[in-house]
Protein backbone atom coordinates (compact mmCIF):
# COMPACT_ATOMS: atom_id res chain seq x y z
CA UNK A 1 0.00 0.00 0.00
CA UNK A 2 1.36 3.73 -1.06
CA UNK A 3 2.60 4.78 2.19
CA UNK A 4 4.06 8.50 2.84
CA UNK A 5 4.09 11.39 5.19
CA UNK A 6 0.67 13.45 6.46
CA UNK A 7 2.38 16.60 5.29
CA UNK A 8 3.77 14.78 1.51
CA UNK A 9 0.06 13.32 0.71
CA UNK A 10 -1.43 16.37 1.21
CA UNK A 11 0.92 18.80 -0.67
CA UNK A 12 0.61 15.70 -3.41
CA UNK A 13 -3.61 16.12 -3.30
CA UNK A 14 -2.83 20.36 -3.67
CA UNK A 15 -0.69 19.35 -6.67
CA UNK A 16 -3.76 17.49 -8.48
CA UNK A 17 -6.22 20.28 -7.57
CA UNK A 18 -7.27 23.06 -9.79
CA UNK A 19 -9.18 25.90 -8.04
CA UNK A 20 -9.46 26.52 -4.31
CA UNK A 21 -6.28 23.40 -4.18
CA UNK A 22 -4.80 24.39 -0.61
CA UNK A 23 -8.72 24.50 1.17
CA UNK A 24 -9.67 20.65 -0.50
CA UNK A 25 -6.44 19.35 -0.47
CA UNK A 26 -6.69 19.63 3.38
CA UNK A 27 -10.29 19.19 3.77
CA UNK A 28 -10.30 15.93 1.84
CA UNK A 29 -7.35 15.09 3.91
CA UNK A 30 -9.03 16.01 7.35
CA UNK A 31 -11.90 13.47 6.04
CA UNK A 32 -9.77 10.89 4.73
CA UNK A 33 -7.60 10.14 8.02
CA UNK A 34 -10.51 11.56 10.55
CA UNK A 35 -8.57 14.81 11.42
CA UNK A 36 -9.50 18.28 12.17
CA UNK A 37 -7.47 21.37 10.71
CA UNK A 38 -5.32 21.75 13.73
CA UNK A 39 -4.09 18.20 14.10
CA UNK A 40 -3.63 18.20 10.09
CA UNK A 41 -1.51 21.02 11.00
CA UNK A 42 0.58 19.67 13.48
CA UNK A 43 1.04 16.07 12.30
CA UNK A 44 2.57 16.88 9.18
CA UNK A 45 5.11 13.50 9.85
CA UNK A 46 2.63 10.86 11.11
CA UNK A 47 3.14 8.10 8.37
CA UNK A 48 -0.59 7.80 6.35
CA UNK A 49 -1.49 5.49 3.78
CA UNK A 50 -2.67 7.54 0.75
CA UNK A 51 -4.98 4.92 -1.07
CA UNK A 52 -8.14 6.91 0.18
CA UNK A 53 -7.61 10.21 -0.70
CA UNK A 54 -6.13 9.43 -3.92
CA UNK A 55 -9.59 8.17 -4.66
CA UNK A 56 -11.41 11.40 -3.17
CA UNK A 57 -9.02 13.58 -4.80
CA UNK A 58 -9.45 12.11 -8.13
CA UNK A 59 -13.21 12.39 -7.97
CA UNK A 60 -12.68 16.04 -6.99
CA UNK A 61 -10.39 16.65 -9.83
CA UNK A 62 -12.73 15.30 -12.08
CA UNK A 63 -15.36 17.85 -10.79
CA UNK A 64 -17.41 15.99 -8.21
CA UNK A 65 -18.11 19.18 -5.59
CA UNK A 66 -15.89 19.43 -2.82
CA UNK A 67 -19.27 19.18 -0.28
CA UNK A 68 -20.55 15.80 -1.69
CA UNK A 69 -16.81 14.19 -1.10
CA UNK A 70 -17.27 15.65 2.70
CA UNK A 71 -20.85 13.90 3.13
CA UNK A 72 -21.24 17.36 4.84
CA UNK A 73 -21.24 20.84 5.10
CA UNK A 74 -21.91 24.00 7.03
CA UNK A 75 -24.40 26.74 6.88
CA UNK A 76 -25.21 29.11 9.45
CA UNK A 77 -23.09 27.78 11.76
CA UNK A 78 -24.27 24.27 11.77
CA UNK A 79 -23.50 20.52 10.06
CA UNK A 80 -26.07 19.55 7.43
CA UNK A 81 -25.34 16.09 5.52
CA UNK A 82 -25.33 16.45 2.26
CA UNK A 83 -24.25 14.33 -1.22
CA UNK A 84 -26.02 13.08 -4.72
CA UNK A 85 -29.00 14.42 -4.89
CA UNK A 86 -29.60 17.22 -2.78
CA UNK A 87 -28.63 20.83 -3.33
CA UNK A 88 -25.82 21.96 -1.49
CA UNK A 89 -26.10 24.59 0.83
CA UNK A 90 -25.32 28.11 -0.14
CA UNK A 91 -23.90 31.13 1.56
CA UNK A 92 -26.64 33.75 0.13
CA UNK A 93 -28.99 31.13 1.32
CA UNK A 94 -28.47 32.54 4.57
CA UNK A 95 -30.05 35.67 4.15
CA UNK A 96 -33.92 33.48 4.08
CA UNK A 97 -32.65 32.77 7.71
CA UNK A 98 -31.50 36.18 8.76
CA UNK A 99 -34.48 37.75 7.61
CA UNK A 100 -37.12 34.53 9.46
CA UNK A 101 -34.96 34.88 12.94
CA UNK A 102 -35.87 38.90 12.81
CA UNK A 103 -39.51 38.62 11.60
CA UNK A 104 -40.33 35.82 14.35
CA UNK A 105 -39.08 37.85 16.76
CA UNK A 106 -41.65 38.63 19.46
CA UNK A 107 -44.16 35.79 18.21
CA UNK A 108 -44.78 33.39 20.52
CA UNK A 109 -45.04 29.27 19.04
CA UNK A 110 -45.08 30.32 15.27
CA UNK A 111 -45.67 28.17 12.76
CA UNK A 112 -43.19 27.93 9.85
CA UNK A 113 -42.81 26.45 6.49
CA UNK A 114 -39.97 25.54 4.40
CA UNK A 115 -40.80 24.49 0.77
CA UNK A 116 -38.89 22.79 -1.35
CA UNK A 117 -36.70 22.15 1.63
CA UNK A 118 -34.05 20.27 -0.13
CA UNK A 119 -31.18 19.47 2.80
CA UNK A 120 -33.29 21.30 5.48
CA UNK A 121 -30.56 23.97 5.95
CA UNK A 122 -33.39 27.30 6.04
CA UNK A 123 -35.93 25.51 8.46
CA UNK A 124 -33.75 23.62 10.47
CA UNK A 125 -31.37 26.79 11.48
CA UNK A 126 -34.93 28.48 12.46
CA UNK A 127 -35.88 25.69 14.12
CA UNK A 128 -32.75 25.07 16.27
CA UNK A 129 -32.58 29.04 16.79
CA UNK A 130 -36.27 29.06 17.88
CA UNK A 131 -37.11 26.26 19.85
CA UNK A 132 -41.14 26.79 20.32
CA UNK A 133 -41.36 27.49 16.28
CA UNK A 134 -43.11 24.54 15.12
CA UNK A 135 -41.26 24.26 11.48
CA UNK A 136 -42.51 21.72 8.75
CA UNK A 137 -40.17 21.21 6.23
CA UNK A 138 -41.84 19.98 2.82
CA UNK A 139 -39.67 18.07 -0.04
CA UNK A 140 -41.02 16.41 -3.00
CA UNK A 141 -37.57 14.26 -4.42
CA UNK A 142 -36.90 10.98 -3.48
CA UNK A 143 -33.38 11.36 -3.14
CA UNK A 144 -33.10 14.63 -1.14
CA UNK A 145 -35.82 13.58 1.42
CA UNK A 146 -33.30 10.84 3.59
CA UNK A 147 -30.47 13.78 3.90
CA UNK A 148 -33.49 16.00 5.21
CA UNK A 149 -34.76 13.40 7.14
CA UNK A 150 -31.26 12.78 8.68
CA UNK A 151 -30.57 16.46 9.29
CA UNK A 152 -34.31 16.74 11.08
CA UNK A 153 -33.82 13.61 13.07
CA UNK A 154 -32.24 15.38 16.45
CA UNK A 155 -34.54 18.62 16.35
CA UNK A 156 -38.14 17.94 18.15
CA UNK A 157 -39.87 21.25 16.85
CA UNK A 158 -39.04 20.43 13.39
CA UNK A 159 -41.40 17.74 10.70
CA UNK A 160 -40.48 16.62 7.56
CA UNK A 161 -43.10 16.26 5.11
CA UNK A 162 -42.70 14.59 1.94
CA UNK A 163 -45.26 16.76 -1.10
CA UNK A 164 -44.98 19.18 -4.22
CA UNK A 165 -45.41 22.78 -3.96
CA UNK A 166 -47.60 22.34 -6.82
CA UNK A 167 -49.81 19.89 -5.06
CA UNK A 168 -52.78 21.79 -2.83
CA UNK A 169 -51.34 22.21 0.82
CA UNK A 170 -52.53 19.99 3.66
CA UNK A 171 -51.25 22.50 5.65
CA UNK A 172 -53.93 22.45 8.60
CA UNK A 173 -53.40 25.58 10.29
CA UNK A 174 -52.92 29.39 9.71
CA UNK A 175 -49.08 29.90 8.96
CA UNK A 176 -46.99 33.21 10.54
CA UNK A 177 -43.81 32.64 7.85
CA UNK A 178 -43.12 30.62 4.26
CA UNK A 179 -39.20 30.55 3.42
CA UNK A 180 -38.25 28.95 -0.08
CA UNK A 181 -35.55 28.43 -2.06
CA UNK A 182 -36.89 27.04 -4.96
CA UNK A 183 -35.47 25.83 -8.01
CA UNK A 184 -35.01 29.11 -10.30
CA UNK A 185 -32.80 28.65 -12.92
CA UNK A 186 -33.88 29.01 -16.30
CA UNK A 187 -33.80 25.92 -18.09
CA UNK A 188 -31.48 26.85 -20.79
CA UNK A 189 -29.04 28.00 -18.29
CA UNK A 190 -28.31 24.95 -16.31
CA UNK A 191 -26.08 23.04 -19.44
CA UNK A 192 -23.95 26.21 -19.37
CA UNK A 193 -23.27 26.44 -15.11
CA UNK A 194 -20.49 24.65 -13.57
CA UNK A 195 -19.00 21.13 -13.59
CA UNK A 196 -19.57 21.15 -9.74
CA UNK A 197 -23.30 22.77 -10.05
CA UNK A 198 -23.94 19.76 -13.05
CA UNK A 199 -23.11 17.14 -10.83
CA UNK A 200 -25.95 19.07 -8.45
CA UNK A 201 -29.74 17.59 -9.01
CA UNK A 202 -31.54 19.66 -12.06
CA UNK A 203 -34.96 19.14 -9.87
CA UNK A 204 -33.30 21.17 -7.82
CA UNK A 205 -32.25 23.72 -9.69
CA UNK A 206 -34.49 23.61 -12.79
CA UNK A 207 -37.21 26.64 -12.82
CA UNK A 208 -39.05 26.29 -15.94
CA UNK A 209 -38.03 28.13 -19.49
CA UNK A 210 -37.70 31.34 -17.41
CA UNK A 211 -37.03 30.01 -13.99
CA UNK A 212 -40.24 31.60 -12.27
CA UNK A 213 -42.32 28.41 -12.37
CA UNK A 214 -42.26 27.81 -8.70
CA UNK A 215 -43.22 31.28 -7.51
CA UNK A 216 -46.50 30.96 -8.94
CA UNK A 217 -47.26 27.87 -7.12
CA UNK A 218 -45.90 29.85 -4.03
CA UNK A 219 -48.16 32.43 -4.66
CA UNK A 220 -51.26 30.47 -5.58
CA UNK A 221 -51.22 27.45 -2.99
CA UNK A 222 -49.04 28.98 -0.13
CA UNK A 223 -49.68 32.45 0.17
CA UNK A 224 -53.53 32.51 0.71
CA UNK A 225 -52.41 29.69 3.73
CA UNK A 226 -50.40 33.26 5.87
CA UNK A 227 -51.88 34.26 9.19
CA UNK A 228 -53.13 38.10 8.99
CA UNK A 229 -49.70 39.87 9.03
CA UNK A 230 -47.32 36.12 7.87
CA UNK A 231 -44.80 36.83 5.82
CA UNK A 232 -43.63 34.67 2.68
CA UNK A 233 -39.82 35.04 1.98
CA UNK A 234 -38.63 33.70 -1.16
CA UNK A 235 -34.74 33.09 -2.69
CA UNK A 236 -34.47 33.81 -6.38
CA UNK A 237 -31.74 34.63 -8.74
CA UNK A 238 -29.98 37.35 -10.00
CA UNK A 239 -32.25 39.96 -11.86
CA UNK A 240 -35.29 38.08 -11.05
CA UNK A 241 -36.26 39.78 -7.92
CA UNK A 242 -37.88 42.66 -9.33
CA UNK A 243 -40.06 40.55 -11.96
CA UNK A 244 -41.14 38.48 -9.08
CA UNK A 245 -42.37 41.97 -6.64
CA UNK A 246 -43.62 43.94 -9.86
CA UNK A 247 -45.34 40.71 -12.17
CA UNK A 248 -46.43 37.95 -9.82
CA UNK A 249 -46.66 39.51 -6.98
CA UNK A 250 -47.92 42.53 -8.24
CA UNK A 251 -50.73 44.62 -5.84
CA UNK A 252 -48.83 42.79 -2.73
CA UNK A 253 -46.96 44.12 -0.23
CA UNK A 254 -43.24 43.36 -1.56
CA UNK A 255 -39.95 44.18 -0.43
CA UNK A 256 -36.43 42.93 -1.92
CA UNK A 257 -33.24 41.96 0.14
CA UNK A 258 -30.08 42.16 -1.01
CA UNK A 259 -27.52 39.71 -0.60
CA UNK A 260 -23.87 40.42 0.83
CA UNK A 261 -22.80 40.93 -2.55
CA UNK A 262 -25.29 43.71 -2.94
CA UNK A 263 -27.81 41.03 -5.68
CA UNK A 264 -31.23 41.59 -4.71
CA UNK A 265 -31.62 37.86 -3.43
CA UNK A 266 -34.59 37.83 -1.75
CA UNK A 267 -38.21 39.01 -2.01
CA UNK A 268 -40.22 39.46 0.71
CA UNK A 269 -44.48 39.20 0.49
CA UNK A 270 -46.66 40.31 3.35
CA UNK A 271 -49.89 39.70 3.92
CA UNK A 272 -51.69 42.59 4.75
CA UNK A 273 -53.46 42.71 8.37
CA UNK A 274 -57.17 44.15 7.28
CA UNK A 275 -58.25 44.24 4.55
CA UNK A 276 -57.28 40.25 3.46
CA UNK A 277 -54.89 40.72 0.36
CA UNK A 278 -56.95 39.31 -2.61
CA UNK A 279 -54.93 37.32 -4.97
CA UNK A 280 -54.83 38.69 -8.65
CA UNK A 281 -57.40 37.26 -11.34
N1 LIG B 1 -28.04 29.39 -6.21
C1 LIG B 1 -28.08 28.21 -7.01
C2 LIG B 1 -27.11 28.35 -8.16
O1 LIG B 1 -27.31 29.12 -9.06
C3 LIG B 1 -29.46 27.91 -7.50
C4 LIG B 1 -30.29 27.40 -6.41
C5 LIG B 1 -31.71 27.31 -6.78
O2 LIG B 1 -32.11 27.14 -7.94
N2 LIG B 1 -32.50 27.47 -5.80
O3 LIG B 1 -26.12 27.71 -8.17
Amino acid sequence: MPVTTLRQAVLWAQSRLNENARFDAAQLACHAYGLNMTQLRLRGELPVDTQQLDSLVARRAAGEPLQYLLGQWEFYGLPFAVGPGVLIPRPETELLVDFALRCLEGQERPCVWDLCAGSGCVGLSVARRRPDARVFLLELSDKATPYLQKNAANCPNARVVQGDVFDKPAAAEPIQLILSNPPYVPSGEIDGLSAEVRHEPREALDGGPDGLRFYQALRENWFPLLAAGGAMAMECGEGQSQRLARQYFQGFAAQTLRDHNGIERVVVVTRHQAPPNRLPQ
